[in-house]
């Protein structure tokens, strides 16, 4: 190890900052942010490090750096592009014994500024010991998405708690096997969704009785998007990560249930049209037991849950039996095919409102309000609807929309897999039916699928 990663103190201490430039202004913001006085020197600001040093408290001084700005201060950090003078500051401050820190070069410098996480309280440093800033910089990125927003939140939480704990729990390990058994339920995923109140119901409940082995289980709702895994949300995958038990539906890709956790358990719960391999009830039967043997169960389905997807049914059972869940939306068909189709939904020309309906077949027939999906000025997308697609054509033309009104149907969309077929309402059932078309697919009508040819991307 070349440096020794420590986190220091400089509330309301003197730390001296040269430079008046962007580099100076993050440094400044960063020193601010931990609660440091600033004492600044450079022949001139931005009005930007003005203001900050104005809400700092802090002392500008408007003119070249002098020996004497050392005087009394913390820690110094150089942010000049006059490299003779970062020099010069490195050299006094090491032999006043002043840590020193000159911006982009290491060999000036007695301590360097990580990368940082910051979900203060929690604070998470990230260095590559001045060898490589863009890795240290991409090492960070992938935390902040690993680290959910609130930790913070609940790191003050816990520590809030800590006297309590120690005046209930004497021993030491069975104070910790308690922490343990505290994050190891559904205490921090309620404070990640903003529900505190409950969060320390669960809390309490457990410190009255820490010795109880039943652990609360709980499910996740979550919505796996359209196919491709990165429009995954960033939630969805750390609930990915954190389930023990995933009941997923046949419409998520292979792609993304690589990304589960992988000892976690895999239940294939989900419905080919038609060929469903676990009705309804039953799934919901399987969502409360799980639960309530203590597992953290992810219901992960296509696309957004609330969204063609019977999340409203599925909750309404975890509700009554007074089950917690939480539910993710996901990213649904018609928002992923649009967008890697290249057909606005909506457009200042074409359209300004756009339809979601559903063209399952009940009894050979699509049963819909056609005469409301008829007008000029809007899109209308079909999802399930490659078996009815012939009567939404005949039904949309026979209320009165002209037969050459552009269509699309989107197989497999946002995958490797995708195809994108065009045509009118006159000639697409004929299009589609050459063309050995592939579930699952959607179909776009209206005005706005003309853009297609000129705004497609994604091959
Ligand atoms: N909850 C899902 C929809 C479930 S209904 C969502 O929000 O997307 C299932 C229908 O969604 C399919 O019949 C198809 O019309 C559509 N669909 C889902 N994923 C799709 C994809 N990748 N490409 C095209 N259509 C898709």
């Amino acid at each position: 190890m070349d440096f020794l990663p420590v986190f220091l103190n400089v509330r309301a201490q003197e730390c001296l900052l040269v430079g008046g430039g962007d580099v100076a202004l993050r440094k400044a913001s960063l020193l601010h942010k931990a609660g440091a006085r600033l004492r600044l020197v450079a022949p001139g600001v931005s009005t930007e490090l003005k203001n900050l040093l104005e809400s700092n408290g802090g002392s500008l001084l408007l003119r070249g750096f002098e020996q004497k700005d050392m005087e009394g201060v913390r820690l110094v950090i150089a942010a000049t592009n006059d490299e003779q003078l970062n020099a010069r500051i490195s050299r006094l401050a090491q032999a006043a014994n002043i840590p020193v820190n000159v911006v982009d070069q290491p060999a000036l410098c007695s301590f360097i500024v990580p990368a940082i996480v910051d979900r203060s309280p929690v604070v998470i440093a990230v260095s590559s010991g001045g060898n490589s800033p863009i890795l240290t910089r991409d090492i960070k990125a992938r935390i902040e998405v690993a680290i959910p927003a609130a930790s913070g939140r609940l790191a003050s939480m816990l520590g809030g708690y800590r006297e309590k704990v120690k005046q209930r729990i004497s021993s030491f390990t069975a104070r910790a096997r308690f922490w343990e058994k505290l994050l190891a339920g559904p205490f921090a995923e309620l404070v990640y969704a903003g529900r505190e109140n409950d969060a320390a119901d669960c809390f309490e409940q457990l410190l009255s009785d820490p010795d109880n082995e039943r652990v609360q289980g709980e499910v996740f709702l979550v919505g796996a998007g359209p196919g491709d895994p990165d429009l995954l949300t960033i939630k969805a995958l750390r609930l990915m990560y954190a389930a023990d038990v995933v009941l997923y539906d046949r419409l998520v890709s292979a792609e993304i249930l690589e990304k589960i956790r992988p000892d976690a358990e895999k239940i294939h719960v989900g419905k080919a049209r038609a060929r469903h391999t676990l009705p309804q009830q039953q799934i919901n039967d399987l969502l409360v037991d799980l639960a309530k043997q203590g597992k953290k169960v992810l219901r992960l389905k296509g696309g957004d849950p609330f969204i063609f997807g019977r999340g409203g049914e599925e909750i309404d059972r975890l509700a009554s039996e007074k089950i917690p869940f939480q539910v993710i939306p996901g990213i649904t068909a018609a928002s992923g095919c649009a967008c890697y189709a290249g057909i606005p939904l909506t457009h200042r020309d074409f359209s300004q409102s756009v339809r979601f309906v559903t063209g399952h077949l009940q009894d050979g027939s699509v049963d819909l309000d056609w005469a409301q999906l008829t007008g000029e000025q809007q899109t209308v997308v079909f999802y399930m609807g490659l078996l009815g697609l012939e009567e939404i054509c005949r039904q949309l033309i026979a209320h009165g929309m002209p037969s050459d009104m552009p269509v699309a149907l989107i197989q497999q969309g946002t995958t490797s897999r995708q195809k994108v077929l065009t045509g009118t309402l006159a000639s697409m059932p004929a299009i589609v039916q050459a063309a050995e078309v592939q579930a699952p697919t959607l179909i776009i009508v209206g005005r706005v699928v003309s853009l297609h040819r000129q705004l497609s991307w994604f091959a």
